[in-house]
């Protein structure tokens, strides 16, 4: 495949693919693009669609399990300075999708606005974040998104309000779409509060989540047909600590497998296989993957 000529973004063979996911998993792929701007992704895009190429959109990395060969997708990732635009334009905090979450939170408090510090400490992009609806303590991106710019199948641009987005729990009607940019309204608050109930959340998921481990945060969706957590049934079916290779489940958070071992993509899905097993068997209820499989 031949890229156009004269691009300014980064493009790199063979980049090793767990440099950029939080599970620090993953083989190499054969091309990874940053594009510079939105200029040269339509492009690259259009490009792509000329070839039936087909390309993955990675975020933070942080909901990701790559495979260790044969990866054929070539991945983009927006997060050039160009997709990490923060401003506030009319009382809105508009970010570039590319920009962590954490970072919008800082942002807020800055601009004495609030709403989104219970997602605190979770490491996603604000594109990953839309695109999986990220939740936590309560509250939802969603709850907060006002608009949001992006680039769809037929490579146009559009932006859509929010009553034109449907999400739910972890997921939203934006699958088949890039995500550019997106505004979001939040409440007023002094910065004072704001900083207090970040650092509150922080400390909280610092406590009960195994943060500094590498991982994909939650391996399972919480079931709807029961009382208990994906964790508390994991826990109760006495798998903390169960293992596989250099794949472990988190004695801190059940829900969580941490690679404390360079573990392969393998051994992370055959100790999923084997909690879905285990919790089928002991409490007919099927767990529901939440982190993807490339
Ligand atoms: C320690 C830890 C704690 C976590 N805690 C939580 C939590 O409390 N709540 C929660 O909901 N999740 C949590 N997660 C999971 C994860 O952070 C979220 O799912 C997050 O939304 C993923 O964002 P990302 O930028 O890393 O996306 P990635 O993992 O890179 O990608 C996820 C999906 O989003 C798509 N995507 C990414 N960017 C774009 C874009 N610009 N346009 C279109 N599609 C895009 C990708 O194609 C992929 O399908 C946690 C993860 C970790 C490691």
């Amino acid at each position: 495949m031949n890229l156009p000529v004269g691009l300014k973004s980064k493009i790199l063979k063979n980049e090793l693919s767990c440099k950029h996911t939080t599970f620090k998993i993953g083989g190499r792929v054969p091309l990874w693009i940053e594009p510079v701007d939105l200029d040269e992704l339509l492009k690259i895009l259009s490009l792509f669609k000329r070839e039936k190429r087909r390309y993955f959109i990675i975020g933070s990395g942080s909901n990701l399990l790559i495979r260790g060969k044969g990866i054929k997708e070539v991945f983009i990732r927006l997060s050039s300075t160009y997709f990490k635009s923060l401003k506030m334009i009319k009382g809105n905090i508009v970010s570039g999708c590319g920009v962590s979450l954490n970072s919008i939170i800082n942002f807020s408090a800055k601009n004495s606005l609030s709403g989104l510090e219970g997602l605190c400490g979770i490491p996603a992009s604000l594109g990953g974040a839309i695109y999986m609806n990220a939740s936590s303590n309560g509250v939802a991106i969603s709850d907060y998104v006002k608009e949001v710019k992006i680039i769809e199948r037929n490579l146009s641009i559009k932006t859509l309000q929010k009553k034109d987005i449907s999400f739910a729990y972890r997921q939203s009607s934006l699958k088949k779409a890039i995500i550019i940019e997106a505004a979001l309204n939040l409440d007023k608050c002094s910065k004072d509060k704001v900083l207090k109930r970040k650092e509150y959340y922080l400390i909280k998921k610092r406590k009960d989540q195994p943060l500094a481990s590498k991982s994909a945060g939650c391996i399972f969706k919480n079931p709807d047909n029961s009382k208990y957590s994906s964790a508390k049934l994991i826990e109760m079916a006495g798998l903390k600590g169960a293992s596989i290779g250099g794949a472990k489940v988190s004695s801190k958070h059940a829900n969580y497998i941490v690679n404390y071992n360079q573990a392969t993509a393998e051994e992370v899905k055959l100790l999923i296989k084997k909690i879905r097993g285990v919790v089928k068997k002991k409490y007919n209820i099927i767990l529901k993957r939440e982190i993807i499989y490339i």
